[in-house]
């Protein structure tokens, strides 16, 4: 869910000019991809989600909340910090009443911005509304083609069939449409059907991931019971219907450390949580600091030791452990994950969740080389 949520990661437009103005910003650390949570309340109660309030908490936590002036100013402020694309997600939020005050700024501060949602809130009105605001995507999760599934994980029935409603009527109203399904032990089963339904949607595009990242407060791992295993990643990272799996680089792990990027929280990205905290990115929860207690301009530009330790790493070669790994090639460790897997401390280890991964895609790979005609 990081990986699919984390602006290093993320599908922003034609890849040539968005890599040309994402190498610009990196130069200059410009945060120019911003991930807002407005809160981490939800109509949903999704038993793998990494962020949600339970119910009966709601209360407390609105309470915590950034101010609609609050979050207008993070707006101008990051606006004038260079940020271009913006990411609304919570929890849910359409929760908050002051929302589509809130996307009316994001468009007039001039950000191509995307809207996470799970959609069951939408109505004919709302998406009216939502199509005036010209948002660059519109998305939202899907986790079953079978209504029960689907609104098992959600933890509310009749989801399934609220969102298909709605999904069509975002297509009816000319809204760019993304689904995105995590494919988890709940809802592997039905991943052929899954994706049928998402062609015959006819979405603009449906992303299938299958990461399960840890809570970000309480039960820290508590996310994890839902996450494949190892065999099961094989088996689900070797169907047809998915891309062929590749190394992203081949040859020895040293020279390929050499070449490797590390991802670049806070270089040319950041979040903001609900309450206020400002984060390298979704993931790496050390805060830079809070907007109620300094400028966004301050923190940025003055982040504390922390966060300086982390802008030093920017190959896998400045990872001991990574810079001699043999699957350096399809690794694709994320920083913050780590962070809190471990506990809050040693990110710069190696990290297990991505080993898994990266064994299986050289399973998968190892396989598909085998049999293709030499
Ligand atoms: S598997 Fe571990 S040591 Fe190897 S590259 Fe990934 S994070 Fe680094
Ligand atoms: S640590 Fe890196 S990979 Fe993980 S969410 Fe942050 S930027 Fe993305």
């Amino acid at each position: 869910m990081f990986l699919e949520a984390c602006a290093q990661n993320a599908g922003l437009g034609e890849p040539s000019l968005a890599e040309l103005i994402a190498l610009k910003a990196e130069a200059r650390r410009v945060p120019l991809n911003a991930h807002l949570e407005l809160t981490y309340r939800c109509n949903e109660q999704c038993v793998h989600c990494y962020c949600v309030v339970e119910h009966g908490k709601e209360r407390e936590a609105r309470a915590r909340e950034l101010t609609t002036a609050e979050i207008v100013r993070v707006l101008d402020d990051l606006a004038e910090l260079g940020g271009l694309y913006l990411t609304l997600s919570g929890g849910e939020v359409l929760v908050r009443p002051d929302f589509f005050e809130i996307a009316a700024h994001a468009r007039k501060a001039g950000f191509a911005y995307r809207i996470y949602t799970n959609g069951i809130g939408l109505n004919a009105s709302r998406i009216e509304r939502l199509a005036a605001l010209e948002p660059l995507t519109v998305e939202l999760s899907i986790f079953s083609a079978d209504a029960a599934v689907h609104d098992g994980i959600t933890r509310v029935p009749g989801s399934f069939d609220r969102l298909m409603r709605n999904v069509a009527l975002l297509k009816a109203h000319g809204l760019r449409v993304y689904l995105k399904s995590v494919m988890m032990k709940p809802n592997i089963a039905g991943f052929a059907d899954l994706h049928r339904l998402g062609r015959e949607l006819g979405v603009f595009t449906h992303i299938f991931a299958c990461e399960v990242s840890p809570r970000i407060d309480g039960p820290i791992l508590k996310p994890r019971q839902y996450q494949l295993d190892e065999n099961e990643l094989v088996d689900y990272l070797g169907q047809s219907v998915l891309p062929a799996t590749e190394p992203l680089f081949e040859g020895a792990s040293e020279d390929i450390a050499k070449q490797r990027d590390t991802c670049g929280p806070a270089v040319n990205s950041c979040c903001i949580d609900p309450y206020g905290n400002v984060y390298p990115c979704v993931a790496f929860r050390v805060p830079l600091g809070n907007v109620r207690e300094k400028p966004l301009r301050e923190l940025w530009y003055a982040p504390p030791p922390a966060i300086q330790d982390l802008l030093s790493v920017k190959k896998y070669e400045d990872l001991t452990e990574c810079s001699s790994c043999e699957l350096i090639g399809f690794c694709k460790r994320c920083h913050g994950d780590n962070l809190l897997e471990r506990g809050g401390s040693d990110w710069k280890s190696c990290h297990p969740h991505a080993r898994t991964f990266a064994s299986a895609q050289r399973r998968v790979y190892q396989i598909q080389k085998a049999g293709r005609p030499s």
